[in-house]
């Protein structure tokens, strides 16, 4: 069943990204301080930024964590938007932070990871943002759950919210692995194609969770065509009362915007996104990724097995279970399409490196005796 086309404005009339792609949102990741947050703004606004972020409600995962300045910072954003013309964003979690953020200008608001994994907190926001005009970006919940974060889209927009927008800030994992968050790029992947029409931005900051990955993260993201970036900044990172490790000086992040970042030639004028050769190489490098990934966790269980034969006595090559898996995975390979022979030689090449790492597991395993 196609998903029914949601009613979006571009970015192009939220009349904030006025600027060639990428749109950048950028700022502290809290607002901490009149003074970090203006000289902030003063050296985002130097770089050519034109949306500034700040959260001033923060969900920490312990108590007693700096937890947001509150509505007193909201003043501080408005001294941002009348002293640089900057627009300014926030976090929202509840009806009660729409109201301040209405109440006090703010230009866009987004919705949280924790937040958006909440159904019953996202209906809350979207009502109280019915009848207003303010662009809302939804993060992605905390855990891989496409339909969760599509539900979260459909709430606001059947509230009327028409200026929506989403951003990829990675999930959760158990899996030791290099980024904070696991980037999952085929769930964002498999967004942009169901909703090509919602914007989409990348969050390098809490995917990567370090700022030595914001770069290779955003490029990943640009390569794909997703066409905005949120990017956590802070005057003086190391003091930072929260995400001190992944935050960029306005400096760090001019020298990254102005001459390390490869923007490649737009597709078109219009709207449309359109994958370029690019993006289709960088779809291909996902793939590619995932398969890895899989053919490993494939051999860490056939290293199981292996210890299992080990243990009971049991042969390695069990001539009926491979016969019959292999007739499985063929056939099902000829229903998606794929080559019979190619399959056959895959699925071969798999088995050999199975049963070869199964010998090394006993014969390693005899020799302890
Ligand atoms: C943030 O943007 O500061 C934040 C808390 O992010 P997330 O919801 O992605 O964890
Ligand atoms: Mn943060």
């Amino acid at each position: 069943m196609a998903d029914k086309k949601l009613d979006i404005v571009p970015l192009s009339g939220w009349g904030m990204f006025t600027d060639p792609q990428p749109s950048v949102v950028a700022g502290p990741c809290s607002a901490e301080t009149e003074e970090q947050v203006m000289e902030t703004a003063k050296g985002l606004k130097e770089l050519g930024i034109n949306v500034f972020r700040a959260g001033i409600w923060k969900p920490r995962t312990h108590p007693g964590c700096f937890e947001g300045i509150g509505v007193p910072g909201l003043k501080w954003l408005q001294k941002v938007q009348k002293e640089y013309g900057l627009k300014v964003a926030t976090e929202v979690a509840s009806e009660k932070h729409v109201a301040e953020c209405l109440k006090h200008g703010i230009d866009m608001v987004w919705i949280g990871a924790r937040t958006t994994a909440n159904p019953f907190l996202v209906q809350e926001i979207a009502d109280a943002l019915a009848g207003t005009d303010i662009p809302v970006l939804v993060k992605n919940p905390v855990n891989p759950d496409l339909e969760l974060w599509i539900g979260a889209l459909e709430r606001l927009s059947r509230a009327g919210v028409r200026k929506l927008g989403v951003i990829h800030r990675g999930f959760s994992t158990f899996d030791k692995i290099k980024y904070r968050n696991d980037p999952h790029w085929d769930i964002a992947l498999e967004m942009r194609s169901r909703y090509p029409e919602i914007p989409f931005f990348t969050d390098p900051s809490h995917m990567g969770g370090s700022r030595d990955y914001i770069l290779e993260i955003s490029q990943r993201s640009l390569d794909l065509g997703l066409e905005g970036l949120m990017i956590e900044a802070h005057c003086n990172p190391e003091t930072a009362l929260s995400d001190s490790k992944q935050q960029l000086t306005p400096d760090q992040l001019k020298d990254m915007l102005h001459d390390q970042i490869v923007v490649r030639e737009a597709d078109s004028d219009s709207q449309e996104w359109k994958e370029n050769i690019y993006q289709l190489r960088a779809k291909i490098d996902v793939i590619d990724e995932n398969i890895l990934y899989a053919l490993a966790s494939r051999m860490q269980i056939s290293r199981q097995i292996g210890e299992y034969k080990k243990d009971n006595n049991v042969a390695i090559v069990q001539a009926s279970r491979w016969d019959s898996l292999f007739d499985k995975v063929v056939k099902k390979g000829t229903e998606y399409g794929l080559p019979e022979k190619f399959m056959k030689d895959v699925f071969n090449a798999i088995h050999e490196a199975s049963v070869e790492i199964q010998n090394e597991i006993i014969s390693d395993k005899s020799s302890e005796h």
